[in-house]
């Protein structure tokens, strides 16, 4: 059975359990991996991610009345639903819970007119939840993808994902781009999608490569936050580009950068810098896999990182200890390229590796990882995998 069959079943068989019958609906939507281009999606820029081999799965059946039960398997907690209209989003960040998630997608699906019976489900994840992989994006999507099942009813292909945002702003108080719910509904089995955050206009662009294999390290190590820290590199972007005289950074370029450097404060002037250098690597990116140079896609992964290391300062001394360890292997090591991936201040790197060299490098990177740090990293290999589905 494949990992994704196992979750499934397990999903079943617990979805008996709790509920005594049978399901009747399933959905499941992946988690995300962005290979390059990041905190560029508030700045209207470019990101480019794929849907990873790790989804979460509900599983429903109907309820005669309402409210709506829900079980999730990771919380071991079974919550009311309110399918009715009638919720209210929490009022602080502190108020909101796991059901919060769940409770903002069945709130912005009616909203949108996407009506449902009351049911009762079970939600089951592999996506590591605060990873960095994005299992919030994978919740909503699912639970949105089970929405439409049991309406029979679909939303628009980028209204999905629109919805699912703004669940996540109002319900989760968490002011997030697009990205991850626009990839965990509309990824492809093998491509990647290249994002325009302006436009909104996804581009898919094939990673068929079979040589080529895309490596997860979860560094295991999540900082202490005192949850400031994104709106904080919001605003600075934001009073760049006021500066600059431009809507977003993405209308700036780095000639624009430097003649108005005196203007900035030094803060400023890093953030914008990061920003406007990495939706050109990430256009650049783009261009080099569709010419299958992956030297340069390792190169601009590793300027990338060093970036935000630097200049936007989200690293970590684990991610960068991992991407140096990378970097010590190198290409003849296996290696093209790799880089702190997600919001940052923990979480996960990306690199490209190679496919033949896979055992050895996540020998090397796991046994010197442990030996600095005393933390077991948990690293997979994907290849970009389908996005949301009824079952
Ligand atoms: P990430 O999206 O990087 O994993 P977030 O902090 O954005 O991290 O989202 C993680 C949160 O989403 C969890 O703390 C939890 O509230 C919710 N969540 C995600 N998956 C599940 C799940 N399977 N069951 C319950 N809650 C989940
Ligand atoms: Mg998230």
């Amino acid at each position: 059975m494949t990992l994704f069959e196992t979750l499934v079943s397990n999903t079943i068989k617990e979805f008996k359990n709790q509920f005594g019958v049978e399901p009747k609906w399933l959905a499941s939507a992946p988690g995300r991996v962005n290979l390059i281009g990041e905190h560029t999606d508030y700045n209207d820029g470019f990101v480019f991610p794929m849907a990873i081999e790790r989804q979460t799965v509900v599983a429903a059946a109907p309820l005669e009345k309402g409210p709506a039960k829900v079980f999730s398997v990771q919380t071991d907690e079974m919550v009311d639903i309110y399918v009715d209209g009638s919720s209210k989003p929490p009022i602080t960040p502190a108020d909101v819970k796991w059901s919060s998630y769940v409770q903002g997608v069945v709130a912005c699906c009616f909203e949108a007119g996407l009506k449902v019976p009351p049911f009762c489900a079970v939600i089951n994840s592999n996506v590591p939840l605060g990873g960095g992989l994005s299992s919030s994006a994978s919740l909503e999507v699912s639970v949105a993808t089970l929405l439409e099942t049991i309406a029979g009813k679909k939303l628009g292909e980028k209204q999905k994902p629109l919805v699912c945002q703004k669940a996540e702003h109002s319900y989760a108080h968490m002011p997030c781009g697009i990205m991850d719910q626009f990839v965990s509904a509309l990824g492809q089995k093998d491509q990647l999608l290249l994002l325009d955050c302006r436009t909104q206009e996804p581009k898919m662009i094939p990673l068929s490569d079979e040589s080529v294999s895309v490596f997860i390290i979860n560094s295991n190590r999540k900082h202490e936050l005192t949850g400031s820290e994104y709106p904080e590199r919001r605003a600075q972007c934001h009073e760049a580009a006021e500066v600059l005289g431009v809507p977003k950074l993405r209308d700036a370029d780095l000639m624009m950068l430097e003649s108005a450097r005196d203007n900035l404060a030094d803060k400023q002037y890093r953030r914008a810098k990061h920003v406007i250098s990495e939706d050109i690597r990430t256009q650049a990116m783009a261009e080099a896999l569709i010419a299958g140079d992956w030297e340069r896609c390792g190169e601009l992964m590793y300027q990338s990182h060093f970036s935000m290391c630097t200049d936007f300062e989200i690293t970590t001394p684990e991610l960068d200890l991992l991407v140096s360890l990378a970097r010590l292997l190198g290409v003849e090591g296996g290696v093209y390229g790799s880089r702190m991936t997600g919001g940052g201040f923990g979480g996960c790197t990306v690199s490209l590796v190679k496919t033949d060299k896979i055992e050895k490098v996540s020998d090397f990177i796991r046994k010197n990882y442990h030996a600095v740090t005393g933390i077991e990293p948990t690293i997979f290999a994907t290849r970009p995998a389908q996005g949301a589905v009824a079952l």
